[in-house]
């Protein structure tokens, strides 16, 4: 699983060069695109049925799964970019946010940022407990517990991560938030797709007509972070970040360990 995250990271960090004002969410997703298939991989959000894209790009209070289209990116927009690839049989899945400056609404733009912010730091936290959890349900309680002790943020119950391997969506389901059941142990082998999506007010969301894009049903901003995360006999390894998430670890004092 180690080149499907590999690639995933490389294709976002293209879709992240090109992201800025004036840019549609088509020429992200063609980017990311091209980036998959020359590095060998297929883009894996294809392989699923009735979606023809390779990222979802959800901007606003758009949430998640956002159809690329051809309206330009704005300044002061919050965007949220998620994308994945398959390589030989295996899958990466990823996701960022970004807030593209706005000098005439730094509010906005403040406000964007902080819920960005939150958000990042909500999904390495649960990484790092992931690194020394007993049982998966920890991750969504430390999430939980972090998120609303840094402001009147919500944390989406609609939509929650996923175990990942042969194919993209798998068991376990990864929550976001405090659940009863302990969940699987955390102990090798166990692969999961954290990714906390949290928004700056009520955390209803519906569907739009193009029945794929979630968005809030209170207008609010969102925000929506995501890695592929392998636990393995020496530790945990980022799957989905170059440096096998060393930089965004350090502060818990966590450090991934390589695959042997
Ligand atoms: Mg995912």
């Amino acid at each position: 699983m180690q080149a499907a995250g590999e690639l995933t990271a490389a294709a976002l960090a293209e879709a992240r060069r090109l992201l800025v004002p004036g840019a549609t969410p088509l020429d992200l997703d063609a980017a990311a695109e091209r980036v998959i298939r020359e590095g060998g991989g297929v883009p894996n959000f294809q392989l699923v049925p009735g979606y023809r894209h390779t990222l979802c790009v959800s901007v606003d209070d758009d949430v998640v799964h956002g159809i690329p289209g051809d309206r330009p990116f704005r300044a002061g927009d919050i965007v949220s970019v998620d994308g994945g690839a398959e390589v030989a049989g295996w899958n990466g899945d990823a996701a960022f946010t970004v807030v593209l400056p706005d000098a005439e609404r730094p509010d906005v733009v403040s406000s964007r940022g902080e819920l960005s912010r939150v958000t990042e730091d909500a999904l390495w936290l649960g990484i790092a407990t992931l690194a020394r959890a007993t049982h998966l349900n920890e991750v969504g309680a430390a999430i939980e517990d972090f998120v609303h002790g840094e402001g009147a943020y919500g944390i989406l119950t609609d939509y929650v991560g996923h175990g990942i391997g042969r194919t993209m969506h798998e068991e376990p389901p990864v929550f976001n938030y405090r659940v009863d059941r302990r969940g699987p142990a955390v102990k090798p082998g166990l692969v999961v797709a954290i990714e906390p999506m949290i928004v700056g007010g009520s955390v209803d969301t519906f569907t739009r007509d193009d029945d794929w894009t979630v968005t809030t049903s209170d207008g609010s901003d969102s925000a929506h972070w995501e890695h592929s995360v392998a636990v393995h006999a020496d530790g945990i390894w980022v799957l989905t970040a170059a440096d096998g998430g060393a930089a965004g670890l350090a502060r818990f004092g966590v450090r991934p360990a390589p695959i042997a």
